[in-house]
């Protein structure tokens, strides 16, 4: 199968690249800059060699025409999937969030119901940040679920980074399912989104910058390796879910190329709850050799789970059952990121 991929040199597009080519497709993907498209070109030698990966440069996704060209000049393409999206907190002005996340889903969208009437299904990374609503996060009577939707508006972009990063995502997926609404805009394609939670796992991604480039989500695994957890563990902050980048990679493969049925979904891509004191945890039982940049073993260091009377509940049931995972579990994807970590010199 012929598949488009954005932001190849992104953390969970690398694993989904790399589930893609094992499985014998051929794709096409889409980064930033050429010293980024030589990386992946190398990572897979034959591949490239034989075509089956071609890597091709879109430099600004927050421009309503950035994938013109490339999807004009890929012939028989069949699937697509859309992942990037900025996930940091370094920005001066939201918008450096929400240009490319909504401006980005759109321009990929309509290339396509443009020049690509090849097309069947476009896959979408939205977030569980669409699902969740900030408000309710204490609120035990609260399932966030895939129906649920983040009431976010672009008027609560100043209240916080996270707020800003969340409001990008949830934007983005709205723009996407207007979109596919709208008749106007003759799309014959259908579009699924996977809506994942904190992501962890291992970087098979080129880290050009070293460890400091980590991504957005293994940050705090950096943090704890290198010692910054030892005064006390950092907040889990308000999400308390995760799953593991080859579920999320799988989830993309399997909505985009393999069950029909996920036509029109909401796919939220969780394993369930975690706490930084958790990670702390498998880590001191694990990685005996980090064990001077723990924090000590006491009950108040911090980063656990707030009370169940002071959490919201959540039920991914439909999604788990349409594609079939079994999530990977928490101590696992702990210790192959560490190990991950470990090799590029944490
Ligand atoms: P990364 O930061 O590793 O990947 C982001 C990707 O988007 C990179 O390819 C990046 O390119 C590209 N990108 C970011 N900003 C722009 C821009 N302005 N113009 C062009 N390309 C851009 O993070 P992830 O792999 O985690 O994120 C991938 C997707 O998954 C995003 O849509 C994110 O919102 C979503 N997601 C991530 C979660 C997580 O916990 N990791 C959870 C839920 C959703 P470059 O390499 O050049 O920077």
């Amino acid at each position: 199968t012929k598949v488009l991929l954005t932001g190849g040199s992104g953390f969970i597009a690398a694993h989904i690249l790399d589930q893609l080519l094992a499985k014998g497709h051929s794709v096409v993907t889409t980064v930033r800059s050429e010293d980024k498209a030589q990386h992946i070109r190398e990572a897979y030698p034959s591949q490239t060699s034989s075509g089956d990966l071609v890597v091709a440069i879109v430099p600004d996704i927050a421009k309503p025409d950035a994938f013109d060209l490339v999807v004009a000049n890929t012939p028989n393409l069949e699937v697509v999937l859309h992942t990037a999206s900025p996930f940091h907190f370094k920005f001066k002005d939201p918008k450096e969030l929400i240009d490319p996340a909504v401006i980005g889903t759109t321009a990929i969208l309509r290339a396509i119901a443009r020049s690509a009437p090849t097309v069947k299904r476009v896959v979408i990374t939205s977030s569980f940040a669409a699902i969740l609503d900030e408000a309710k996060f204490t609120d035990p009577s609260t399932t966030f679920s895939e129906t649920s939707w983040n009431p976010v508006t672009i008027d609560d972009i100043h209240r916080s980074p996270a707020t800003a990063y969340r409001a990008s995502k949830t934007l983005a997926e709205k723009a996407a399912w207007d979109f596919v609404t709208d008749k106007s805009n003759n799309a014959k394609f259908d579009i699924v989104t996977v809506n994942p939670p904190m992501v962890f796992g291992p970087v098979v991604h080129n880290l050009a910058g070293g460890l400091q480039s980590i991504n957005t989500s293994n940050e705090r695994l950096v943090d704890l390796l290198q010692g910054k957890w030892k005064e006390g563990i950092a907040s889990t902050g308000g999400g308390i879910l995760w799953v593991d980048v080859r579920d999320v990679a799988t989830a993309h493969v399997k909505a985009g190329l393999e069950i029909p049925e996920a036509s029109g979904k909401r796919l939220f891509a969780t394993a369930g709850l975690f706490s930084n004191a958790e990670i702390a945890r498998v880590v001191r039982r694990d990685f005996p050799e980090y064990a001077d940049k723990l924090p000590a073993e006491s009950a108040d260091a911090g980063g656990e789970l707030p009370a169940e009377d002071q959490r919201f509940r959540f039920n991914n049931d439909a999604t788990t059952k349409l594609l079939g995972i079994d999530w990977i579990p928490l101590d696992k994807s702990i210790g192959d990121t560490v190990k991950s970590l470990k090799t590029h010199g944490a």
